[in-house]
């Protein structure tokens, strides 16, 4: 199997047979992100990706439950490629339970109903969205492409055709400006997506991003770690999604949490109240990642 550069995937698909469809991401804007900047998008020949599943088929086929469609915003295929690689993980991997990708908002909005719905029949079950803020400036500041309407919209699409939603959201991301918008406009955000998934990573300010520069001329400053937990607390007293697995288990964070929202708010706020406090110990800067 081949890949080409640096792999990115969530946290919960560690397990996963991770299958690159595409180079890079389609958008490729948003300020705060390195992940794929030397990387010039397109679509991957699909004779490639599709002996790529024969390979891992043949090597662990029975063996794998789940597959990643990467690289950024997978879901950015059209649906002929999408049918093909669908059909051909069906085949090579029978056990698997699901398959998922990285999707923007537009991607999703991008696609009909009827176009969802058969991506959702032949497999593709759950989408991993990062709209990041749930702040309006915030997602213009950031280059994110969407707005909180939009986001809202690709979450009810998506659960229409009836797939799955992890939402993302990034600490941080509203800079000192807008930390207060920032983390109500997150938490109003998953109240309305309503997905079933909610993660929140922290902001690091990579050099060479646009972010960075924004910083580096005094456009953009980084809230400081006890007010970017502040965010996390109001993200989570605040949202109310019917019932959402909840994770700050991505290396970038300084508290890993994890529970179900709403039905644990009370235990995790009370942990941020104790680590706000001081009382519980943070992860030292030394042992974060992006
Ligand atoms: S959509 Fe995702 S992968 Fe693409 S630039 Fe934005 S954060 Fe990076």
């Amino acid at each position: 199997m081949l890949y080409e550069g640096q792999i990115y995937r969530p946290p919960s698909e560690a397990d996963a047979y991770i299958l690159q469809a595409t180079i890079g991401c389609s958008w490729n804007h948003c300020t705060y992100c390195d992940m794929y900047r030397d990387k010039s998008f397109r679509v991957r020949d699909l004779r490639e990706t599709l002996a790529d599943v024969r390979t891992a088929g043949e090597a662990f086929g029975d063996k794998v439950r789940k597959v990643f469609v990467a690289d950024g915003d997978a879901l950015v295929l059209d649906l002929e490629h999408w049918e093909a690689i669908l059909g051909a993980c069906r085949q090579a991997f029978p056990k698997a339970q699901r398959v998922s990708a990285y999707a923007t908002a537009m991607n999703v909005n991008e696609k009909s109903a009827e176009e969802l719905r058969r991506l959702r029949e032949l497999g593709l079950s759950l989408l991993y969205m990062g709209p990041e803020t749930g702040d309006d400036v915030t997602f213009k500041r950031i280059a994110k492409g969407s707005n909180f309407d939009e986001h809202v919209e690709a979450a009810r699409r998506a659960h229409e055709a009836g797939m799955k939603v992890s939402a993302i959201f990034l600490l941080g991301a509203g800079g000192t400006e807008r930390t207060e918008e920032h983390a109500a406009g997150a938490a109003k955000l998953i109240t309305e997506m309503d997905p079933e998934f909610v993660s929140a990573l922290t902001l690091t300010v990579v050099p060479g991003t646009p972010i960075a520069k924004l910083q580096a001329s005094g456009r953009f400053s980084l809230p400081p770690v006890t007010r970017m937990l502040e965010e996390l607390r109001t993200i989570v007293s605040d949202a109310a999604p019917t019932d959402a697995v909840f994770r700050t288990n991505h290396a970038s964070n300084y508290l890993p949490l994890a529970g179900r929202l709403p039905a644990d708010r009370d235990r995790i706020v009370s942990v941020l109240d104790q680590a706000l406090a001081g009382k519980v110990p943070l992860r030292p800067e030394r042992s974060r990642g992006l």
